[in-house]
C-alpha cells in the first residue's frame, strides 16, 4: 500500500541531494578536525566551510554558530547557559520568561530551573496562539535575563511576532541599562518556510534543527550573537569555542548546511504551494466532518500569513485521537494526534490547554503536517477515508 506521510512537523525525510553530500563528505574527510595532520586539516577546512555556509543563511558570523545534537540540546543550552552565566555575574535568582506554548525542551528546562531558584513567568497566548506583547512588557523586570518565544509552534503552526518581541526586549535593556534580557527563539519549525536572517529578526539566540528541514537527524545549532554570554552545559574539550565539547560530526554538519541552504532557497515557492494545498484540505474537512474545528490562527482570523503553511490542527468531537492516528495509519496515512482534554490515560496538549483552558468532554485533536512530497491526491484520499474511519471510532 502507498503511504501518505503527513507528519512532517515531527520529522522530514532526508533530501536525496543532502544524502549525496553527506556520503561524499564521509568518504572524503576521514580525519578528526582537531588533528594536526593533513587528514585533520582537510576535515577542519571542510567543517569550518559548512559552518560559514550556515552562518550565511542566518546573515550571521561563523563564530556565532554552535553545533548541537538538535533543537532539544540547543534549547537547553540557551536557557541553562544564560542562567548559569548570569549567576556567575552575581544574579543569583534570575528571572526568565517563556511562552506557554513552547516545546517541552524549553518548558521542562524552565520547570527544572524554577526548582533551582530561578523565577519563571509564562507568557500567555490568546485563542489564536499569539503571545501578548503588553503582557510581556509588564512581566519584564530588572532581574529578567531571558525571554524565550518560539518562532513557529509545532502543534498549531502559529508564527510569533519575533520582531515586535525583540523591540520590547531592546526597550527593556535600555530601561535597565543592562545587556539583559536576551531574546531567544526556537526556530526548529521555521527553516523550511520562514526568513532566518538573525539581524532582521532581532534575536540574540536562535535554535535550529536539521531534522525538520530535510536534513539528517542528530544535528542542529544554536545561534549565539557576538557579545551574548552563555556558560557551557558540558565540559571536556575546547570544541565550538569551548561551548560544546566533542569531536565534530563533519558529514552531519555538511548535510545540515546543504539542507538548510536548499530549504531557504525553496521557501517562498513551497510556502505558496503547501498553503494552497492545506487551505483546500481544511475546507474539505470542515465541510465533511460536522463540528470539526481548526485550532490556531488560520481558524480564528483567516490570518494565514501568521501561521506556517504546512500545519493543520483539527479538533473532532466524540473520538479519541489515538484511535484516529491508528486507524489512519492502517489506511496508509501517517499523522500525529493529541487529546484536547484530560482523560485517565491521555495527557492533554499543553498548547491547546494554553489556547482554551482546561476542557471538558471528549474532543480529540489531530495534526496533519504537509511537506515537500505532499500532493493534492494524497489529501483527497484522506478526505475520502476520514468519514468512514470516524464512524468506526466514534465513542458517542
Ligand atoms: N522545538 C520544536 C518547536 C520542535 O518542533 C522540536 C521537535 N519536535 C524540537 C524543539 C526538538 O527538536 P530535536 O528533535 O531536533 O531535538
Amino acid at each position: 500500500m502507498k503511504r501518505i506521510y503527513l507528519d512532517n512537523a515531527a520529522a522530514t525525510p532526508v533530501d536525496t541531494g543532502v544524502m549525496k553530500v553527506m556520503n561524499a563528505t564521509v568518504k572524503k574527510f576521514p580525519g578528526n578536525p582537531s588533528a594536526l595532520h593533513k587528514e585533520g586539516v582537510m576535515a577542519r577546512q571542510a567543517f569550518e566551510g559548512t559552518r560559514g555556509q550556515i552562518a550565511g543563511v542566518l546573515s550571521a558570523h561563523a563564530d556565532e554558530i554552535v553545533f548541537t545534537s538538535g533543537a532539544t540540546e540547543a534549547n537547553n543550552m540557551a536557557l541553562q547557559g544564560v542562567v548559569r552565566h548570569a549567576r556567575t555575574q552575581g544574579i543569583i535568582h534570575p528571572h526568565i520568561i517563556v511562552s506557554a506554548i513552547e516545546h517541552p525542551s524549553v518548558l521542562e528546562v524552565a520547570r527544572m530551573l524554577k526548582r533551582e531558584g530561578v523565577f519563571v513567568d509564562y507568557l500567555s497566548v490568546g485563542q489564536s496562539g499569539v503571545v501578548d506583547l503588553k503582557e510581556l512588557r509588564k512581566l519584564i523586570n530588572s532581574e529578567t535575563v531571558l525571554v524565550s518565544v518560539m518562532y513557529a509552534n509545532n502543534e498549531i503552526g502559529t508564527i510569533e511576532p519575533l520582531r515586535d518581541i525583540a523591540k520590547e526586549v531592546r526597550h527593556a535593556r535600555k530601561m535597565n541599562n543592562s545587556s539583559y534580557p536576551y531574546f531567544h527563539t526556537d526556530a526548529a519549525q521555521a527553516a523550511s518556510y520562514l526568513d532566518l536572517s538573525t539581524p532582521s529578526l532581532g534575536v540574540d539566540l536562535m535554535t535550529l534543527s536539521s531534522g525538520k528541514a530535510y536534513g539528517p537527524r542528530g544535528i542542529g545549532a544554536l545561534f549565539v550573537k557576538r557579545g551574548v554570554n552563555i556558560s557551557p552545559l558540558m565540559y571536556g574539550g575546547e570544541h565550538e569555542m569551548s561551548r560544546r565539547p566533542g569531536t565534530e560530526p563533519v558529514a552531519l554538519v555538511a548535510g545540515f548546511a546543504e539542507a538548510l541552504t536548499l530549504a531557504q532557497k525553496m521557501k517562498a515557492k513551497e510556502f505558496a504551494r503547501v498553503q494552497k494545498l492545506r487551505d483546500a484540505f481544511a475546507k474539505a474537512i470542515l465541510k465533511k466532518i460536522p463540528n470539526s474545528t481548526i485550532n490556531g490562527l488560520p481558524a480564528q482570523a483567516g490570518d494565514l500569513e501568521h501561521a506556517l503553511p504546512n500545519i493543520l490542527n483539527i479538533s473532532i468531537p466524540d473520538i479519541e485521537s489515538e484511535a484516529l492516528v491508528i486507524y489512519l495509519d492502517a489506511a496508509g496515512v501517517a499523522v500525529s494526534g493529541k487529546s484536547a482534554c484530560k482523560s485517565a490515560d491521555d495527557e492533554p496538549s499543553h498548547v491547546l490547554t494554553a489556547l482554551y483552558g482546561e476542557q471538558k468532554g471528549e474532543k480529540a485533536s489531530v495534526r496533519f503536517s504537509l511537506g515537500r512530497d505532499t500532493k493534492k491526491q494524497d489529501l483527497d484520499y484522506v478526505v475520502k477515508v476520514l468519514p468512514e474511519i470516524l464512524k468506526k471510532i466514534s465513542i458517542k
